[in-house]
Formats: C-alpha cells, sequence, structure tokens
C-alpha cells in the first residue's frame, strides 16, 4: 500500500503514525507513506501556499497553486492508473469503514490537508475525487483527520496486523460492533467473565459473541442494523 500526503507539517506528519502497528508497516514496507509539502512547489521567494479570501473576512485560504502542482506530482508518481485524491475537511462525507476497506483495496492513496480557512473551491473541483470528514468537530489542519485515514487503511492491509483474524473480528467489519473482551485476571473485585469464555467449547464462545455483537449494536447502534436482513441464526440470537 502507498499512502501520499500532501501537507505543511511533514515531519509532524509522520511523527503522528509511525509507532506501534502502523509504524512497523511502515518500517517493514507493507505500508509506504510519503509526504510532499506544498511549499516546495511555491515559484516565489517567500514559498507562499496561501492568500486573503476574496470578499474580505478572518483568516487565510490555500491558493490553487502550488497545492494543484503538489497532487500533480503525487498522481504523476502513482503507478496505478488513476490514484484516487481524498482531501480531508469538515464539509465531507464521514469516513468510514467501508471507505477504509475500498481505500485498501485499491492499493494507492493520495491525501490532501488543508489549513486555514481550507482550500480554494476552484482547487476542490478540478483536483479532487472525494471529500472526507472524520466527525462533526472543526480540526485546526487536516493531518490529525489525514493520520485516522492512513491508520484505517494501513491495518487493512495484509500482513500488518499480527493476527488476520483481528481485523475481520472488528468493530463495522461485517456492520456490527465488536463483542466485549476479557483477558486476566480471572475476577477483577468479585467481578468475573462469562463463564461460557472459560468453557473452551469453541462453538459455544462463537454463538456467545455474535449474541454480544447483535446485542450491543443493537442497544447502541440500531442505526447499523436499519435496513438489514438478518439471518435465521441471528434472528434466533438476538430474541433469546
Ligand atoms: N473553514 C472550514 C470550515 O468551516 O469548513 C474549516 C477549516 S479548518 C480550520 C482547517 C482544515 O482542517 C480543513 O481545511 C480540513 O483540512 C481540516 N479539518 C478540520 N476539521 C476536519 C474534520 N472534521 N474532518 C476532516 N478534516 C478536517
Amino acid at each position: 500500500m502507498r499512502i501520499q500526503v500532501i501537507t505543511l507539517f511533514p515531519e509532524e506528519f509522520r511523527r503522528m503514525v509511525d509507532f506501534g502497528v502502523i509504524g512497523r508497516a511502515l518500517r517493514d514496507g507493507r505500508v509506504r507513506l510519503e509526504t510532499l509539502n506544498p511549499r516546495d512547489f511555491a515559484t516565489d521567494r517567500h514559498r507562499t501556499v496561501d492568500d486573503r479570501p476574496y470578499g474580505g473576512g478572518p483568516g487565510m485560504v490555500m491558493a490553487v497553486e502550488p497545492l494543484r502542482s503538489a497532487i500533480r506530482a503525487a498522481r504523476d508518481s502513482s503507478v496505478v492508473r488513476q490514484p484516487r485524491v481524498g482531501l480531508l475537511t469538515p464539509q465531507g462525507r464521514r469516513f468510514d469503514q467501508a471507505n477504509a476497506r475500498d481505500c485498501a483495496k485499491r492499493g494507492e492513496l493520495i491525501l490532501v490537508c488543508g489549513r486555514y480557512e481550507g482550500v480554494d473551491e476552484r482547487l476542490i473541483a478540478r483536483e479532487i475525487d472525494e471529500e472526507w470528514s472524520i466527525g462533526d468537530y472543526v480540526l485546526s489542519g487536516g493531518e490529525l483527520a489525514a493520520a485516522v485515514v492512513v491508520d484505517s487503511v494501513a491495518r487493512l492491509v495484509p500482513g500488518v496486523l499480527g493476527d488476520a483474524d483481528s481485523a475481520a473480528q472488528d468493530s463495522f467489519s461485517e456492520g456490527l460492533l465488536d463483542c466485549p473482551h476479557y483477558t486476566r485476571p480471572e475476577n477483577v473485585e468479585g467481578d468475573g467473565v462469562p463463564g461460557v469464555l472459560l468453557s473452551g467449547d469453541h462453538e459455544a464462545i462463537r454463538l456467545w459473541r455474535r449474541k454480544q455483537a447483535l446485542g450491543r449494536t443493537w442497544q447502541r447502534r440500531p442505526d447499523l442494523l436499519q435496513g438489514r436482513e438478518l439471518n435465521e441464526q441471528d434472528r434466533r440470537l438476538l430474541e433469546e
């Protein structure tokens, strides 16, 4: 997987993702993370990337150039024919697990981090394929949002997680929240572990986990179940 991130803060960005399982994936080459700084594409001696907004008002706007040159350089270096270019913006569609899965499958991704008041609308119209938000709040820049996207995509790249099954069992992978987890000790201040998990009966454990995942989703995120046809076994588990 190759991810190119266009950011005014390349070093800070790398530090945000270069640890834990994702850091290991960067080091072993399963995920290639490259950064491009729009300032390096500026043609004036101050390496200007922003300008005042037309119509007045506070703040600055990221200008079409040199951001466009940075995006084109990223596209040109791509080995896939049409790499997807995503802009992080609070005005975009909410980035979700299905998006992460799709990005991981495509193999290449270009992410653009905005700053200031945002990006000139004409750049969005010309160069951006997807506008993604990570939630209904406003951050100071797209870097934290892009780091969320990089992490969620990279962990779906084959071999990045130690146990190949753990991504498949995560919340949202099958449209459900994950089941609850327990580890040692068996007793925490009188609070035990559900007996079935100690039974060694793999089928009973599988059914218990499925029931928990369904029940949690029903209670906490009923929207995930809306419009979804449950199979016979899931219906029974939910009704039990
Ligand atoms: N004026 C813009 C607005 O209200 O839509 C907000 C600009 S914000 C201060 C600066 C940059 O942070 C944005 O261009 C975007 O790249 C990033 N950003 C802020 N909140 C975000 C969010 N919830 N999801 C993704 N990116 C976000």
